[in-house]
């Protein structure tokens, strides 16, 4: 699939002329640009965390109810969702009806490594997505360190993977950034204050 068509399905689960939500057009990453990743407080019928990594000129995304761990005890459940387009990676604001609706803030934003190996041979980020294991190391503002994304197909659906911290220099038994730093990385924003305006 182009990365034009896997934001088909992006683009057909909401209205964007009336979500505000970025139109969904592809638009390529600069060359030689360091991928980005995302993490988006969405406050939703469900609060959850919105996971994005840019791979191969869209955003794949997991839905995370609780948010990333710096505790490698944790296991989140990270559930798989319909890739993202790229202009979808500062996007703040109120989706006011239809699907998603709710406040989306940019809790971190960074750019990652793609740190996945197979016998110590380096593995591309879409090869490793496509085989169920991705080790990504963040350059965030709340999140650094490496993270490992594994599919579980948990239940049976294929959509369900893990979010584990990797436990390195940057792992933290004690802090909780998904409940103590609620707000936006660039805006300072929290989710009520998008809230009706
Ligand atoms: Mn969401």
């Amino acid at each position: 699939m182009t990365p034009d068509q896997r934001l088909a399905a992006y683009r057909r689960k909401r209205r964007t002329d009336r979500s505000g939500e970025p139109r969904g057009a592809y638009v390529p990453a600069q060359p030689a640009q360091r991928p980005r990743f995302v993490v988006q407080r969405h406050d939703a019928r469900n609060l959850h965390f919105d996971v994005r990594l840019e791979v191969d000129g869209v955003l794949v995304s997991w839905a995370v109810p609780k948010g990333p761990s710096l505790n490698p005890a944790d296991k989140r459940l990270a559930h798989r969702t319909e890739d993202h387009p790229l202009t979808y990676v500062d996007f703040e604001g109120r989706i006011s009806e239809g699907y998603g609706a709710g406040t989306v803030i940019v809790w971190d934003i960074g750019t990652y490594d793609n740190l996945t190996t197979v016998d110590g041979v380096p593995v591309a980020a879409a090869d490793a997505l496509a085989k169920g294991h991705i080790t990504v190391g963040l350059h965030g503002h709340k999140l650094t360190g490496a993270f490992a994304f594994t599919r579980t197909r948990m239940g049976g659906d294929e959509a369900n993977w893990m979010l584990v911290k990797v436990d390195d220099e940057a792992a933290d038994r004690r802090r909780r950034p998904t409940s103590t730093r609620n707000e936006s990385v660039l805006t300072g924003r929290t989710n009520s204050d998008l809230e009706v305006g």
